[in-house]
């Protein structure tokens, strides 16, 4: 059977790196889904188009060929053939990513293209909606989550090493708004499915966090 696991959790719960991990660990994919928002969001920026207008984001979306591949440094997302990796990461194309994926059209389409890549493949997926929309029948579904100073203390410690000049007050501010903006959506808002584990890692280091991750696979898979 196709080994398929789903993690889910709010801005900067660490599921991107966590994710990365585990997966390597379990020799198995891991699909970043927040890159593909991003990639949208990217290209609406790049292209004026409005974040807020919906009909103008569910056309750039349709007329848009947004792709990953797996390298040894991780996931590349591009954009029409364009390699926009390098790009996605910054608190611009954070903001635009949240706002894109508000609309119930580019949702579809997101999902769509995620549902068919884990299935063609053992993958761990990460994002806001796997466990209750993407992957409802994955193997093991987990809800990652910490509180938001803990949070917002692991982002801005990431964006320092790359020379980002936020300030912590300002990350906190950032991530408040973007959790706001993700669990009050009127399409999927970001929750925890019922059957889905939760792992709180505000008390955990990353190691403690990727076996848990590691034990609660283990768990579902042989019961
Ligand atoms: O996880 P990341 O911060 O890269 O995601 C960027 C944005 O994309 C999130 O704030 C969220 O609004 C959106 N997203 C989503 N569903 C997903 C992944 C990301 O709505 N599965």
């Amino acid at each position: 059977m196709r080994l398929n696991i789903a993690i889910d959790g709010p801005v900067g719960a660490g599921k991107s790196s966590i994710a990365d991990e585990a997966a390597r660990r379990l020799g198995i994919l891991h699909l970043d889904t927040g890159a593909m928002y991003r990639a949208l969001g990217l290209t609406a920026l790049r292209k004026g188009v409005s974040t807020e207008d919906e009909a103008a984001v569910t056309n750039l979306c349709r007329h848009l060929n947004i792709a990953v591949s797996h390298e040894k440094d991780g996931q590349h997302t591009f954009v029409d053939g364009e390699d926009v990796t390098g790009l996605i990461r910054t608190p611009e194309v954070s903001m635009a990513a949240s706002s894109v994926s508000r609309y119930t059209d580019v949702r579809k389409e997101m999902v769509r293209l995620q549902q068919k890549l884990a299935a063609e493949t053992d993958m761990l997926v990460d994002g806001r909606d796997i466990c209750t929309t993407v992957l409802p029948n994955a193997t093991a579904k987990i809800f990652l989550t910490a509180s938001p100073e803990e949070r917002a203390r692991r982002r801005w410690l990431e964006m320092q090493a790359k020379g980002q000049t936020e300030t912590y007050e300002q990350v906190l501010e950032e991530l408040k708004k973007r959790d706001e903006q993700d669990m009050n959506r009127l399409v999927e808002p970001l929750r925890q499915a019922e059957d889905a584990v939760l792992l709180d890692s505000t008390h955990l280091s990353f190691e403690q966090v990727v076996d848990r991750v590691l034990e609660i696979v283990e768990e579902k898979r042989h019961g």
